[in-house]
């Protein structure tokens, strides 16, 4: 369980995020809604440490985050996979999906957690020996969340996944993380500009505007308010 209350951060004197509170309960994927500006790489960038907010808590399974290291934070097993994807690109597949093993843990279960990622992603065995920089971009967003998953997470942020790709490949990825918290309990944060993917997948999602949280309710619920619908689905 992942518990976020009343967070506030920013950049230097300016602050972005205004009382953010939310949860991800194990196994749940949550969305994180939003436009342009609104707060949503800010808030990843609070959780993952690359930020340190100004006052309140991040707590994930009893333990404070708050104030720790990114390596802390990525030991706790949360880990991101970051906007616009960042692989090694002069590397292959493999020595990608390689540098995810971090822990002690995932480098023991590096054959079978790769043999598993093959099961969801049957193209990243073909192109196991290929360097990544020399993949479509489809691929090299499913290196990206192959190489996080390899990482063992508990808690997994996905953030703007579907950027600059063809539909049907952001519903496989989409899907592999829906399968991921359902079947072996991991907590998913989605933060997603295609609010009805976002909402197809997940199972609650919070709205934030100006670095503050405006709507919480499950995705169904959401899809169908009218300010969700007017604001963020043009119907
Ligand atoms: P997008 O979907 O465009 O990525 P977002 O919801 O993720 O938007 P953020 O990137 O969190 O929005 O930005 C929220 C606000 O914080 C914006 O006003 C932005 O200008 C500001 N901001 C973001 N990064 C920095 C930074 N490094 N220094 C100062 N201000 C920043």
């Amino acid at each position: 369980m992942f518990t976020v209350k009343n967070l506030n951060a920013g950049y230097g004197s300016i602050q972005v995020l205004w009382d953010i509170s939310f949860e991800v309960k194990d196994g749940e994927v949550v969305a994180i809604l939003g436009s342009n500006g609104a707060g949503k790489t800010t808030t990843v960038r609070a959780i993952t440490g690359m930020i340190h907010p100004t006052s309140g808590s991040e707590q994930f399974n009893g333990t404070e985050l708050v104030g720790k290291s990114s390596r802390f934070i990525l030991d706790k097993g949360i880990i991101q996979v970051p906007e616009g994807r960042q692989l090694f690109t002069n590397m292959t597949v493999y020595e990608n999906l390689e540098m995810g093993a971090f822990s002690k843990a995932a480098k023991a279960k590096m054959k079978e957690s790769e043999a598993f990622i093959y099961q969801w992603f049957p193209k990243l065995k073909e192109r196991r020996g290929q360097v990544a920089g020399t993949l479509s971009g489809g691929e090299q967003q499913m290196v990206a969340v192959a190489r996080a998953l390899i990482g063992l997470p508990r808690l997994l942020i996905l953030d703007e996944p579907s950027l600059g790709l063809a539909p049907n490949i952001v519903d496989e990825i989409l899907e592999v993380a829906g399968h991921l918290a359902k079947e072996q309990g991991v907590s998913v944060i989605l933060v997603e500009q295609d609010i009805t993917k976002a909402l197809a997948v997940a199972d609650r999602g919070y709205v934030i505007e100006n670095g503050r949280v405006v709507l919480s309710d499950t995705a169904y619920a959401l899809s169908k308010n009218e300010h969700v619908k007017k604001a963020y689905l043009g119907i």
